[in-house]
């Protein structure tokens, strides 16, 4: 212990720069469509991470092709994501990451970060994953000054785009999972203090059904009303959670024509799912192209369904229990209890977990209240994981601690 502690007391001394950092960057409005305040803030990370001297690369991400209120994909632009690579050719190799865009709006009244007391801040993304990329900052600072740096190559991602599911950053992240042994990701961990293991998969789909328009006063039966049509899906789809356990189906949003005197011949919904466990993607979707078939068969009806699952459950795999139980062993010696617990959130360590990477997603910040008005981040946490991070790093560097092997991507 003794050769790691002048670096973990370090990260002490940086106490005041990482409540700072977490403040400048927590005024920066940066929600996944604000490409100008995300612009904004990935120069200043780029800038941060500068004297880590790693090859810093940006990377422009395709659109985001997003259905609209008239049921028309629109190609909505992204930010640019960061890539930070350092040490490529030492035998171990770990990935780094974290995003930066939040899910507030720019014309959210949530928009400044204020200090409550001594040991909290409030602020839009501080937790969720602002305090995160400090932490992950801080902790590769710290081990780059250390000398167990020479076995140990690392990358760090920089995504804008993970609160919309990473639609331009995925094919981006799968590369990298081909790349490294391990993943370290940072975001927040939960309210107590415990890191994530298992998380449920997202997905998000939207169906669009058109009917045909009549005016109500004059040719009724001409008309085929797809509104009708959508509820009928909706009602089906409903039902659906009854029969599949482990699947949870939001029905979120519902739009259409709006004249009361139209037949209206546009119908669009938005659907929310999670899942449980992997073999519920099939079901699920075997369901849902049911409910879309018996629309098909109504007369003058046409519907059809855009999405997918976006992350598929992230299930514990032996690398991962690894790493976690590693991470406990650090922490012990830091004198912090950790321990881990399933979540219902799904984040992008879902996806590099099912490329096969052994992922810890949740080293981030401890607070709370995240994707709202009240999210809070507790001051202590940043200097307590970065410290944690720091530590799992250097005994990874000093042969301590055993490179996880891969699990079989799914
Ligand atoms: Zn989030």
């Amino acid at each position: 212990m003794a050769a790691v502690t002048p670096f973990l007391t370090s990260i002490d001394g940086k106490h005041d720069e990482m409540c700072r950092l977490v403040t400048d960057w927590g005024n920066i409005n940066s929600h996944s469509y604000n490409l100008h305040g995300l612009e904004e803030l990935r120069l200043q990370v780029a800038r941060s991470f500068e004297t880590l001297e790693g090859e810093i690369r940006d990377i422009p991400l395709q659109p985001h092709a997003v259905i609209n209120a008239k049921g028309e994909q629109n190609d909505v632009p992204l930010g640019r994501m960061l890539l930070i690579r350092k040490r490529p050719e030492a035998p171990i190799q770990v990935l780094l990451g974290i995003h930066i865009d939040t899910v507030y709006p720019k014309d959210h009244p949530f928009q400044a970060v204020v200090q409550v007391d001594a040991r909290k801040f409030r602020g839009p993304g501080i937790t969720d994953a602002k305090g995160g990329l400090v932490i992950l900052l801080k902790a590769l600072e710290a081990f780059e000054q250390s000398p167990f740096t020479h076995n140990v190559g690392w990358e760090v991602f920089v995504n804008p785009d993970e609160e919309i599911g990473s639609p331009g950053s995925r094919p981006i992240l799968m590369e990298c999972t081909q790349r490294h042994h391990l993943g370290l990701l940072f975001e927040s961990c939960l309210p107590n203090g415990s890191l994530v293991g298992a998380r449920r998969g997202t997905g998000e789909y939207t169906i669009v059904v058109r009917g045909r328009a009549a005016h109500v006063g004059r040719n009724p039966e001409e008309g085929r009303n797809a509104i009708h049509a959508l509820a009928r899906f909706i009602m089906e789809i409903g039902e659906l959670e009854h029969d599949l356990k482990g699947v949870t189906v939001n029905i979120a949003q519902v739009s259409g024509n709006g004249a009361v005197n139209v037949v209206p011949d546009l119908g669009v919904g938005r659907i929310g799912v999670r899942i449980t466990h992997p073999d519920d993607r099939q079901r699920l979707e075997e369901r849902l192209g049911q409910a879309v078939s018996h629309l098909n068969a109504l007369d003058g009806i046409g519907a059809a369904l855009h999405g997918s699952i976006r992350r598929p459950p992230k299930v514990l795999d032996r690398g991962t229990v690894h790493v976690l139980e590693s991470l406990r062993h650090c922490a012990g010696m830091l004198g912090v209890a950790l321990d881990w617990r399933p979540t219902g959130g799904a984040s992008d360590g879902n996806l590099l977990a099912n490329a096969g990477l052994p992922t810890v997603d949740s080293l981030g910040a401890r607070g709370g209240n995240i994707h709202s008005a009240d999210e809070y981040l507790e001051i202590d946490s940043l200097t307590e994981r970065a410290k944690l991070v720091a530590l799992y790093l250097m005994k990874l560097g000093a042969g301590e601690i055993r490179v996880p092997g891969r699990s079989t991507a799914s």
